[in-house]
């Protein structure tokens, strides 16, 4: 049936603008890593995205390797937008990468200019897309003149292939160094996508501060902990869960007994706000206004609706986080 967008669908989202930018994004986006691939099932992402434009989630996150196979989430978001979204494409924010692993031979990963243009034209071929929103050099290339890597991404917007570009997993150091090339070049680097999450932090340690100063907005993948901060494995690990399945990036060994120790007592701290530890999980995040988006993952349309319910109450009383901190100490 030719889908519809749901008429109210701006009314309860919150849009953070990005660093200094023009860019508004949603404060909640979502990621195409897991459950989009070819091996899934094409419906379930079709009603996930679907769903997720209709709350007011305008930001949709690819990146060149995802899958599986590799490219086959763009392929499958391709046939999204040929199926229901193409009439929304000025309302939406797509954004790929390119920086890992992606085919052989020395072109097929890293940081060349050579690699960040051939990659970025499959991507687009893939999505049948003219363009991406944001266009992200995926990890820092410790061979590459970072001149070089800044200098791709900035053709790559003069050519009207990406209308704004990011990193992704730079160090501090790092982005200040590619900040200030890029503001060289006239292309402002206008996002950082880093992981973030009550159990991993690294990003308040120092990458905070120049993302400030620079004027560069954030998105933090994985603010669900890849699933461990959500009533998911509270009670043993379900078949139908990321733990369970084929990811190398969530093993059972990553669900231990200290940590669930840790998630039990969040959780009680979430129902005590009203609301559940996935909500509370993405609140913190996006607490004091740092974060510009949190992006998540999900493997049904209830966790979009979840995550999206987390922003009815977002705010945090000292006393809850300083229980917070205490609990994850
Ligand atoms: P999350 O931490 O949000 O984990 C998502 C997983 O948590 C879901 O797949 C689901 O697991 C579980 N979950 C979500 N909501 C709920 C809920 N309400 N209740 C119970 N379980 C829930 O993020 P991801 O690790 O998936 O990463 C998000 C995105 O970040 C990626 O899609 C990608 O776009 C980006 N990313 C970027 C990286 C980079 O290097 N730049 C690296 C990694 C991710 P289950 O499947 O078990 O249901």
């Amino acid at each position: 049936m030719l889908y519809t967008a749901r008429q109210e669908r701006y009314e309860s989202m919150t849009y953070n603008r990005c660093g200094k930018s023009g860019l508004k994004l949603s404060a909640i986006s979502l990621g195409l890593w897991h459950n989009f691939g070819g091996i899934d099932k094409y419906e379930n992402g079709r009603a996930m995205v679907r769903r997720a434009f209709d709350l007011g989630i305008t930001h949709f996150d690819l990146a060149n390797n995802y899958g599986p196979p590799p490219g086959s989430a763009e392929e499958s978001f391709g046939r999204m937008l040929k199926d229901d979204l193409s009439p929304y494409r000025d309302e939406l924010i797509i954004s790929t990468k390119a920086g890992y692993y992606m085919w052989p031979g020395p072109y097929g990963e890293w940081g060349s200019k050579k690699s960040l243009v051939s990659s970025l034209d499959q991507s687009l071929k893939r999505m049948g897309v003219d363009y991406v929103d944001i266009f992200y050099h995926h990890r820092p290339d410790p061979d590459t003149p970072l001149e070089e890597t800044m200098a791709a991404l900035d053709m790559i917007v003069r050519q009207g292939k990406a209308l704004y570009v990011g990193i992704s997993n730079y160090r501090p150091e790092q982005t200040r160094e590619a900040s200030r090339i890029l503001k060289q070049l006239g292309t402002p680097c206008v996002i950082h996508q880093p992981n973030y999450s009550m159990m991993s932090r690294w990003i308040e340690d120092g990458l905070q501060e120049v993302l400030e100063e620079e004027g560069i907005g954030s998105i933090v993948f994985s603010p669900l902990e890849k699933g461990i901060l959500t009533d998911r494995y509270l009670n043993g690990i379900t078949s139908d869960s990321r733990a369970a399945g084929p990811s190398v990036f969530l093993r059972p060994e990553d669900i231990s007994e200290t940590r669930l120790a840790k998630v039990k007592e969040l959780n009680k701290l979430a129902l005590e706000r009203g609301q559940k530890l996935s909500q509370m999980a993405l609140a913190w995040v996006l607490r004091g206004g740092r974060v510009t988006s949190a992006l998540i993952g999900a493997s049904k349309v209830e966790q979009i609706e979840d995550a999206v319910g987390a922003l009815a109450n977002a705010s945090f009383s000292q006393d809850e986080l300083d229980r917070i901190e205490y609990i994850l100490k």
